[in-house]
């Protein structure tokens, strides 16, 4: 595995300033260092801002077809690295290879591809008005600032990267401090595929960095991905700069197992919404309305299947559930654990940190689970599955919906027109029917309400990284009033 040689990748190179405070990146499952990066110091935050402002107008002024081309070649180069992408990303963040093999580095190049696709196509509209016209033209925002959430580094970053740089954008990004080293790999391969210096930089470290980017004066937009506290700061900066902003934040999604679902589909669903990534998913359907009378079968073919996880070592490809990203984020888990015990709901399976190195905790889930317990109210962000009993179809959409959250929502049912009547009602911006946390890069993805602000991915991404200008045309004689 080839790491990131410096702190930060800044016009076109790697860049160290040894004075910014340290910050570890730790292998999640023997709590080893895996390397130390520094924290921007301001003349890093400046270098690295003057960059992307220079670097931006010979950027947006290439055709989309060139800008489409590096970001295609980029893709490329992940795809051919994607072994050694995937090893680092399991360093970084502790998920199973098995995964970041098919769903890391992957996806960013999918992002890559799909919007250098479209990069060429961006355009405006003529509007012919008598013998005047009008036409709009699809302008690059300026300098944007991306900042990521752990739990998928690499994703993350061309998920912003990628729509940004197709409309001409040039961005800085801040990966989290949990996870620093991934989007330097990006930024790596984005030069290597001839993206000029200053594109695309990166700098590491916490709040303060991403707060100091947002407000800058040259930055004309952010995009956060992260929870719901830093969404609102990030929010107010954006506000108090009148700049755009993307929020992809947190959720408490509903996934409502109807009576007439195909079982073992419903509880692969479960299993994909609560244990993928060590239950460390945004989007995950948390809160898991099963139908009274399949609710014991359900729980006993989730119990069979959660019993043939393999818990391990995830560098280790048979290994199909690893740590947890972090201590702090293990205790975190725990704390809710406690609380739903503690509250009243049935513990069917796991509920304990694993004796052995590492921050594993075995999957869990809980039964007896009602809408008022913690556990069903707060974002808990790892391997915990609640199931909640319901009877009756009026009944479950409007618990599902007591939520300040709107990411997701599944429904499992082979009724068509239930699947479909109950997903319109259901509040939330990225839905499944009889699938659940798949998310491809055509398909827009965002949340309502508490969850986020914006879409990524898909053509929508597009309207959140560009703007139009219109232009008046006038072809005769100037009418004036004196
Ligand atoms: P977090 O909110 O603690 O941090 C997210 C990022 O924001 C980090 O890079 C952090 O350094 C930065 N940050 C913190 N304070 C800031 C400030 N004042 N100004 C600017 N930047 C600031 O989130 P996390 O713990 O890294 O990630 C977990 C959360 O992210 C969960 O709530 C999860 O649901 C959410 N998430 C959402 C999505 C989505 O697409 N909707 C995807 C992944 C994770």
């Amino acid at each position: 595995m080839t790491q990131p040689t410096a702190s930060h990748f800044v016009n076109g190179a790697y860049l160290e300033d040894g004075q910014g405070a340290a910050i570890d990146s730790i292998f999640p499952a023997t709590g080893a260092p895996v390397a130390r990066v520094h924290s921007a110091t301001q003349a890093v935050i400046e270098a690295a801002l003057a960059a992307a402002d220079a670097a931006q107008p010979a950027w947006a002024a290439l055709t989309g077809t060139e800008r489409g081309r590096i970001l295609r070649r980029a893709a490329d180069l992940i795809r051919q690295r994607n072994r050694e992408l995937s090893i680092l990303e399991t360093m970084d963040t502790g998920k199973p290879l098995q995964e970041t093999l098919v769903a890391d580095a992957t996806s960013g190049a999918d992002a890559l591809e799909y919007f250098g696709g479209i990069a060429a196509s961006l355009g405006g509209e003529h509007l012919q008005l008598g013998a005047d016209f009008v036409y709009t033209k699809r302008e690059p925002l300026g300098v944007c600032v991306g900042i990521g959430a752990w739990n998928y580094p690499t994703q993350i970053a061309c998920w912003k990267a990628a729509p940004a740089l197709a409309c001409g954008n040039t961005m800085v990004f801040k990966p989290s401090e949990t996870t620093p080293l991934c989007a330097l790999k990006l930024a790596e391969i984005l030069h290597e595929a001839g993206a000029p210096p200053g594109v695309f930089n990166v700098v590491q470290g916490a709040g303060a960095v991403g707060a100091a980017l947002i407000g800058d004066d040259r930055v004309a937009k952010v995009s956060l991905t992260g929870s719901v506290p830093t969404g609102r700061k990030v929010y107010g900066a954006a506000a108090a700069g009148l700049k755009h902003a993307t929020l992809e934040l947190g959720g408490k999604s509903p996934m409502i197992v109807f009576d007439d679902a195909d079982l073992e589909d419903a509880v692969s669903g479960a299993i994909l919404g609560n244990f993928y990534s060590t239950g460390q998913i945004c989007s995950n359907g948390t809160r898991v309305f099963v139908h009274k009378r399949i609710k014991a079968a359900f729980l006993e073919r989730l119990t069979a299947r959660l019993a043939k996880a393999k818990i391990g070592d995830p560098l280790d490809e048979t290994v199909s559930f690893g740590p947890m990203v972090s201590e702090a984020q293990l205790n975190i888990v725990l704390g809710y654990i406690a609380s739903g015990i503690e509250e009243g709901a049935r513990l069917i399976t796991g509920g304990k940190r694993l004796d052995r190195p590492g921050y594993f905790l075995a999957p869990t889930v809980f039964a007896e689970v009602t809408d008022e317990m913690t556990i069903a109210r707060e974002e808990i962000f790892g391997p915990v599955l609640s199931v909640l009993d319901f009877e009756d179809e009026a009944e479950v959409i409007a618990r599902a919906n007591a939520t300040p959250y709107g990411l997701s929502a599944g429904v499992f049912t082979n009724d068509l027109r239930r699947g479909h009547r109950v997903i319109a009602r259901l509040e939330a911006g990225t839905c499944w029917i009889n699938s659940y946390n798949l998310t491809p890069v055509e398909a827009p993805f965002g949340g309502v309400k508490h969850s986020g602000i914006g879409r990524e991915n898909g053509k929508a991404a597009i309207e959140h990284y560009s703007q139009l200008k219109t232009v008046y045309v006038g072809m005769g004689p100037v009418d004036a009033p004196f």
